[in-house]
């Protein structure tokens, strides 16, 4: 990482969107909704939580605006999330509406697939350039167990139908738990060989709504790794500027495995996204103690050009990185469905 360029120092005013540790930030994730049809346990309480009221989520002009002002200042691709985005009403009339604000976008979907079999296509149809779905097991009981939904088939079934309307390549990412489905590494390595997709597992973050996250839970990427190599010899592909690094099987199999090592292997240093959260709020990073409203000055009457430096400035306060291995960690307020991943 380059030297921290003191904060005092002139914030550029146009050309990329920079931070003080010069990372030129180009990729967005924009939460359509806080509210998710699963429970997963890592997550949130069985219960759900209290969701947002309509009229504080932004709405589609809002969300569209906001995107033609980051595409304006260098985003070049988008990630659509939520809690769980297919659960926002007429998605595919958004998605359409976000490809006119960036015809050169790269959209992708971060979904947990159980609509995907119906809402795949017209999303395709839309402007969705890619898809990568959440499934944290292989086993049907184990399935239920971790996200309280008996829907392994659906979202099995939601996979086939992302490939089928072209939303490739498709992209698995399956949170690990130790003592919980790091057992299904390999069998996940196996899959991903059968199927072709790529397999990103993601190391165990504390982001739940609960607080209940136990650093002894993390299983190491280099350890998940190791366990996959052992069976299926791993080649490095590299990592490419977003979180995964990602291998293929020396043996020239199809697939591909990933890792995502936000806690034992932090890659801060090159960290390029920007999110913002349902209700439009600009956080600089997923750990951020700290976020920029854009909604009420938005709502206020500010212009384009004001919004612009509100997120300029939101960016140049963003930190070096994560402080999960500092002992002065604080959990983010806001859990993982509130802000989108
Ligand atoms: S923790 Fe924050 S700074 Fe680090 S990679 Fe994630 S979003 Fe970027």
């Amino acid at each position: 990482m380059t030297d921290q360029i003191p904060h005092e120092a002139t914030m550029p005013l146009d050309g990329p969107l920079v931070d003080t540790y010069g990372r030129v930030a180009d990729d967005l994730r924009i939460s359509v909704t806080d509210r998710c049809n699963f429970r997963c346990t890592y997550c949130m309480p069985a219960e759900g939580l209290a969701w947002l009221p309509k009229h504080e989520i932004l709405t589609f002009e809002e969300l569209t605006r906001v995107l033609g002002i980051f595409v304006r200042l260098g985003v070049r691709s988008l990630k659509v999330t939520g809690g769980e985005p297919l659960v926002r009403a007429d998605l595919p009339v958004l998605i359409r509406l976000f490809r006119e604000a960036g015809p050169d976008l790269d959209i992708s979907l971060t979904t947990n697939g159980v609509l995907l079999d119906r809402l795949a296509g017209p999303l395709a149809e839309a402007g969705v350039d890619r898809a990568t779905i959440s499934c944290d097991s292989l086993l049907r009981h184990r399935f239920e167990e971790m996200t309280r939904r008996d829907a392994l088939d659906k979202v099995l079934a939601g996979m086939r139908a992302a490939e089928a309307a072209g939303l490739t390549p498709i992209k698995i990412n399956c949170v690990v738990i130790g003592g919980t489905n790091d057992d299904e590494v390999v069998d996940f390595a196996r899959w991903s060989r059968e199927t072709g997709y790529e397999v990103r597992f993601i190391e165990y973050m504390p982001l739940d709504a609960q607080h209940a996250w136990e650093r002894e839970k993390v299983v190491p990427a280099a350890r998940i790794l190791a366990a996959i190599d052992a069976v299926h010899p791993l080649l490095p592909e590299g990592h490419a500027n977003e979180p995964a690094t990602t291998f293929r099987f020396a043996d020239g199999a199809p697939g591909r495995i990933g890792v995502i090592a936000s806690v034992t292997e932090p890659f801060c240093d090159t960290c390029n996204r920007l999110r913002l959260t349902a209700e439009g709020m600009f956080r600089n990073c997923l750990f951020a103690m700290g976020e920029t409203d854009l909604r009420a000055p938005m709502r206020g009457g500010a212009s384009d050009d004001d919004l612009a430096l509100l997120i300029r400035q939101g960016l140049w306060s963003k930190w070096s990185g994560h402080r999960i291995n500092h002992p002065d960690f604080v959990q983010p307020a806001r859990s993982m469905s509130m802000i989108g991943g």
